[in-house]
C-alpha cells in the first residue's frame, strides 16, 4: 500500500482524489500565524475553513499546500482547518526564499538533515509530517543560498523518498539550472515538478522538462498578472496545456492555481495591482473547476484525460510510478 503524508496522518495514494497541486492556503512569513495572526486578516481561520469546506463540496479531495516554514507554515492550524473541512492537506518542507543574514551560514547536509527530519518524524514537536520538498529560484537564476537549499532539498528527497516541487521562473528557463543541480546531487527527475511552467509557451522548453523526466506544474492559472509576470494571458495558459495534452504529455501535467486563501502579501500592492488579482481570478481555488476544464472540454479534450490529470497525475507524483 503506497501512502502520501497529509497533515492527519498517511493517506492511502489510491485516496488522493481530485488534487491541486500548488496553492496556498495560508501564506505569510515564517511564525506570523502562530506569534502575529492579526496580520492575516480578520477571522483568518473562519475564512480559511469557509473556503476548504466550500473547496470540498466541490470536489477538491486534496490540496498540496505549497507554504514552506519561511512563508508562514503552520502545520496545528493546517492540521484543524483539515480536520474542520474534510480537505487533505500535503504541508512542505524546504525553504522558499533567501535565507535571513541572521541566520548564519549552514550547509546543504545541515538543511538536508531539518528537512529530512521533517518528513520522517513530523515538524514543531508534532508527528505531523511533510508530504513534498520545496525550492525555489526565481528571476536571475539560481542565488548563492538559494544553490545550499536546493542541495539539501535534493539529499533530504534521497533520504526520505518523497517528491520534490521547484518553484521556477520559467520565461527564462532557470528550470535548466534546477535540473542540473538535482542531476548532480542524483535525484530521480521523475520525482520532480517544475512548477509555474504556464508562465512560458515555449513549447521546446516545456517538452525538454519532461524529457529530462520531470512533471510540469501547470499552476498559476489563471496566472499572477502583475508585472513582470503578465507575460502569458489565462487563454495562453490554458492553450499551452491542450498543447501538451495534443503532443502525448498529458500523463506529465500536475495542475494548480498557486492562488492564496488568506494571505499577508497582497497588502504591499497597490489597490489597482490588488484589484487587477481579484478581476484575473474571481473564482479562487475554483478557477480549474469553473474556466479551465470546461475550456479543455470545449477544445475537444475527453473527460477520460481530465480525469487522468487531475486524479492519476497526483497519486502517480506521489507513488514514483508512471501506472
Ligand atoms: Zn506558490
Amino acid at each position: 500500500m503506497k501512502t502520501v503524508n497529509t497533515v492527519l496522518g498517511p493517506l492511502e495514494t489510491s485516496k488522493i482524489g481530485f488534487t491541486l497541486m500548488h496553492d496556498h492556503i495560508m501564506g505569510s512569513a515564517s511564525g506570523i500565524p502562530q506569534v502575529y495572526p492579526e496580520l492575516l486578516g480578520k477571522d483568518y481561520k473562519k475564512r480559511i475553513i469557509k473556503g476548504l469546506t466550500a473547496a470540498k463540496k466541490a470536489g477538491i479531495n486534496t490540496i498540496v499546500d505549497a507554504d514552506t516554514f519561511d512563508l508562514g507554515r503552520a502545520v496545528k492550524i493546517l492540521a484543524e482547518v483539515s480536520q474542520s473541512s474534510g480537505v487533505n492537506i500535503v504541508c512542505c518542507s524546504g525553504w522558499f526564499g533567501e535565507l535571513p543574514g541572521y541566520l548564519g551560514s549552514f550547509s546543504s547536509d545541515q538543511y538536508a538533515q531539518i528537512f529530512a527530519r521533517e518528513v520522517k518524524e513530523g515538524i514543531e514537536g508534532t508527528n505531523i509530517k511533510a508530504g513534498i520538498l520545496k525550492s525555489a529560484a526565481d528571476f536571475g537564476g539560481i542565488t548563492p543560498n538559494g544553490a545550499i537549499l536546493l542541495r539539501g532539498v535534493a539529499r533530504a528527497q534521497l533520504m526520505t523518498g518523497v517528491p520534490i516541487m521547484l518553484h521556477s521562473y520559467s520565461p527564462d528557463q532557470i528550470g535548466r539550472q534546477q535540473i542540473a543541480i538535482l542531476k548532480e546531487e542524483g535525484v530521480d527527475l521523475r520525482r520532480v515538478k517544475l512548477d509555474h511552467s504556464t508562465d512560458t509557451k515555449d513549447m521546446e522548453y516545456l517538452t525538454w522538462i519532461i524529457e529530462q523526466g520531470c512533471y510540469l506544474g501547470m499552476d498559476r492559472l489563471p496566472g499572477i498578472h502583475v508585472p513582470p509576470l503578465a507575460r502569458v494571458s489565462p487563454e495562453g495558459r490554458i492553450k499551452t496545456i491542450k498543447d501538451l495534452i495534443d503532443a502525448g504529455y498529458a500523463n506529465r501535467i500536475l495542475l494548480g492555481h498557486d492562488a492564496f486563501l488568506v494571505s499577508s502579501f497582497f497588502d504591499t500592492l497597490p489597490d489597482d495591482a490588488k484589484k487587477k488579482l481579484e478581476t484575473d481570478n474571481p473564482y479562487g481555488f475554483f478557477y480549474i473547476n469553473k474556466v479551465v476544464l470546461p475550456k479543455l472540454r470545449e477544445m475537444g479534450v475527453s473527460e477520460k484525460i481530465i480525469k487522468s490529470i487531475c486524479i492519476d497525475n497526483p497519486r502517480r507524483f506521489f507513488e514514483g510510478t508512471s501506472e
